[in-house]
């Protein structure tokens, strides 16, 4: 059976180049770079081309690039990093509701270190008003933390003008931008950021390795104590084939950022229609236009989510639902949740997200496959028994 993945934003996978470019770092030059012998000094000149690279990918000074175990780590170092080094400046920090996991457990965790927390709300699109951030600023604030592009529904949020209102109450500024780096330009002065996260496995690069750019000058209180790498910011011997990788996929996503992103958005869009009109109450979740180029993200009345993903399972595609069940809870999305929709439309929502090796056919297939599968689901269900015909 061909499998059609469309969960390019729960993990991508490696480009065989970027493969290609790790392979040397496991075993031919395996030193440690920390050596100052010239094995050591192999590995320590791919570290620092890579990089490079990421750096030039988002804007970057090179030496502004902290590389991590991933977007987890990067996010954890952020939030954590930055209340630790304020602490005497305050203990106030603003965040939204919608963040991904990484972020609100931090900040969940800070709230019961004595730090206080302000979860901003989101408008029906996912949005994050500027405004309801520059009123909830205190002269406690210490860092704001607001997503670039949400992982669930895709809305990219005005991350540049959020910037601009915290520099200029002078507070550390936190985007994560795991979903975007890589994907949409990101430029850390345009975005107006001092601390940027991103992650290796969702840009086509391997997992478990992931970037927090620190904006010179930035103060964060390192938590992995140890020996002296990345600066003294991030001890541990370095994963240098991971960070070849990280760095050769930020390379080979810069080169045809836009090109992408069209072809993206005329399949993200021709799925989107194709669902609204084959299938009657469903509707799209996010913003219509503000949203990621490969984002599909709809609510089905009257059918579960996981219903939905095990069906499309067993005919190979591969999608993902804002509905827990399957992962052992019977919580609902709390990004759907804060966009407005009840409790039973965020169970019966489905995320399609398209990749580099998106085709045409996948999504025609796609269109074909799940009007089928939602008609049969509708018909055993409890819930649609009230539901007029037509
Ligand atoms: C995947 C993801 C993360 C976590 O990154 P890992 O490298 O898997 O730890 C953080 N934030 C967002 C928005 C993500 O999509």
């Amino acid at each position: 059976m061909q499998r059609i993945y469309l969960d390019y934003a729960a993990t991508t996978p490696t480009d065989p180049n970027v493969v290609q470019a790790m392979l040397p770092y496991f075993h031919d030059a395996f030193g440690n770079p920390s050596a100052i012998y010239s094995y050591g000094q192999e590995a320590k000149n791919a570290l620092e081309e890579a990089r490079g690279k990421v750096a030039r990918l988002i804007g970057a000074r090179d030496e502004e690039i902290i590389f991590t175990s991933g977007g987890t780590e990067a996010d954890n170092f952020a939030l954590k990093g930055a209340a630790y080094a304020n602490q005497k400046k305050g203990n106030h920090i603003i965040t939204s509701a919608i963040e991904h996991h990484a972020v609100l457990e931090s900040c969940k965790f800070l709230g019961k270190m004595g730090y206080k927390i302000t979860y901003l709300p989101v408008d029906k699109y996912g949005l994050v008003d500027p405004d309801s951030v520059k009123k909830a600023i205190t002269d406690k604030t210490i860092l704001i933390s607001v997503m670039h592009a949400n992982n669930e529904i895709g809305t990219i949020q005005p991350i540049s003008e959020i910037g601009k209102i915290a520099k200029e109450a002078g507070i550390l500024f936190h985007s994560d931008a795991v979903q975007t780096a890589g994907h949409i330009p990101v430029n850390v002065n345009e975005l107006g950021v001092d601390l940027l996260s991103m992650s290796g496995h969702k840009l086509y690069g391997p997992k478990g390795v992931g970037v927090l750019y620190t904006r010179k000058g930035s103060k964060l209180t390192p938590f992995m104590h140890g020996g002296g790498q990345e600066r003294g910011r991030r001890a541990s011997t370095e994963n240098v084939p991971g960070i070849v990788g990280l760095g050769q996929a930020a390379e080979l996503a810069g080169q045809d950022l836009e090109g992408e992103t069209q072809r993206l958005i005329g399949l993200r869009d021709k799925l989107i229609s194709g669902i609204v009109q084959k299938v009657d109450r469903t509707h799209l979740n996010g913003h219509p236009v503000k949203r990621l180029p490969n984002n599909v993200n709809i609510s089905v009345e009257f059918v579960e989510g996981e219903s939905m993903c095990l069906n499309m399972d067993i005919v190979g595609i591969c999608a993902s639902t804002g509905s827990a069940c399957s992962s052992g809870s019977l919580e609902a999305s709390h990004v759907l949740l804060a966009i407005g929709l009840e409790h039973v439309q965020a169970h019966g929502s489905l995320r399609f997200t398209l990749g580099k090796w998106t085709t045409e056919e996948e999504v025609e297939k796609v269109l074909e496959i799940l009007p089928r599968i939602i008609g049969k689901l509708r018909a055993m269900s409890p819930l649609t028994k009230n539901l007029s015909p037509g």
